[in-house]
């Protein structure tokens, strides 16, 4: 846990922090609270910093170091992210990157999910994770699963336990570490010399492009430029070998990384002069982004509370940690949404944090048809809206907050 403030950016190391969004105020995004727990809930300043030197999108860590062993994100309620992991796996194969019997790690593999394509192709695998429930739901579907944080440590007992890894996948997890050097040095420890390192992280040129100021939250601590992973990897022998566009979180990319030497960078090359194009590196496209959000959140509070006034009855779609900063900095709370309704059971009859708006069932949204069902998970808006193309034919309506405030009729 570090102070409030940043200096150095964590992936280049360099000082050339400048804070543009700073949100307030806010409880970890993924805290989510018992009825009659909500007094001991913590707060702490969600500062956004870009880095001016490599484009990388970053927030202090705040979090105290135990939060992750029991994390309630479990990517397997989401349809799109079945297809996600079963594609992933297809794409290492038919680069040719594992061979029968080799070893695929996935750090950060939460219930399996992946795990279970990877062993479909025929290789050893192995996950690891800080979270003991998901663990435990990764154990049970038969995974071989280590409940651990990924450290230099850990992974040299893993090499010497499983021998070297052929590919090394982090998904949606990378995104999370603060010493982000000690995970890469950790990541050289364990990989085999002609191996692979895979990266999915959010990417900084979609969040700038998209608006999407409530990816970052304390617990996503940093959004990714190829540059910054470029810097990164500088420091530890490694290249940036190529890199793939991803549409799932609203924009991530998919980035594979190598021994220097093993393979060209013409690919890295022209992605940063795309995000030197775009602005990533200016001072003027963060003032800009800050303006923008301000003035959507004006927009998106004046339109509730229009519609609450004239006796619309209004819940919200989905409670992702996102969805949280989102609620926390434009101030909605049970006043504006009567509940939020998830998918995922884990959060059912919990309260999201800071704004305490109750959790429910999806099929809540049928029983009761309200008005109005504001998306907070918007990178799954398409698949929300398809089902509940039945609650759409009744004439209920959606409202989806980002890019850009919509009434989906
Ligand atoms: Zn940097």
């Amino acid at each position: 846990m570090m102070a409030g403030t940043m200096t150095t950016c964590r992936a280049c190391k360099r000082e050339n922090l400048y804070l543009f969004l700073p949100l307030g105020m806010h409880p970890p995004a993924n805290a989510f609270v018992r009825p009659g727990e909500t007094a001991g809930e913590r707060s702490f300043p969600l500062d956004t910093y870009a880095c001016l030197n490599c484009g990388l999108v970053e927030v202090p860590d705040q979090i105290p170091p135990d939060f992750f062993r029991n994390y309630l994100y479990v990517p397997s309620a989401s349809e799109a992210m079945h297809a996600h992991f079963a594609e992933l796996a297809r794409t290492l194969k038919g680069r040719c990157l594992l061979k029968p019997d080799d070893l695929a790690v996935d750090i950060g593999c939460n219930d399996g999910l992946l795990l279970n394509s990877l062993k479909g192709l025929g290789v050893r695998t192995l996950g690891i994770d800080p979270a003991a429930n998901l663990v435990a739901l990764a154990r049970a579907k038969g995974l071989e699963v280590v409940n651990e944080y990924f450290t230099p440590q850990t992974a040299r007992a893993l090499r010497e336990r499983y021998g070297p890894a052929a590919v090394i996948v982090t998904t949606n997890t990378f995104n999370h570490i603060d010493d982000l050097h000690a995970f890469v040095a950790a990541v050289t420890v364990l990989l085999g010399p002609d191996g692979t390192f895979v990266i999915e992280v959010p990417q900084a040129l979609e969040y700038v492009r998209g608006l999407e100021f409530d990816t970052v939250y304390h617990e996503h601590l940093s959004t990714f430029s190829v540059k910054s992973l470029v810097e990164l990897a500088k420091f530890f022998g490694l290249v940036v070998t190529d890199v793939e566009p991803l549409p799932i979180h609203g924009g991530s990319m998919r980035v594979f990384l190598r021994q220097a030497g093993a393979g060209a960078d013409a690919v890295a090359r022209d992605w940063v002069t795309r995000e030197q194009q775009a602005g990533l590196f200016d001072r003027t496209t963060y003032d800009r982004f800050a303006v923008e959000v301000r003035t959507s959140r004006d927009k998106t509070m004046s339109l509730l509370r229009r519609l609450k006034g004239d006796g619309n009855r209004l819940v919200g779609y989905g409670a992702p940690a996102k969805g949280n900063t989102l609620l926390n900095y434009y101030g909605i709370g049970p006043d504006l949404l009567d509940y939020l309704a998830d998918r995922n059971s884990l959060k059912h009859e919990l309260l999201s944090p800071g704004m305490h708006i109750p959790i429910c069932a999806a099929e809540r949204i049928l029983a009761e048809q309200p008005d109005y069902v504001f998306i907070l998970a918007w990178n799954f808006a398409d698949e929300i809206v398809r089902q509940q193309d039945e609650y759409r034919r009744r004439g209920g309506q959606f409202i989806l907050p980002i890019p850009e405030l919509r009434v989906i009729r």
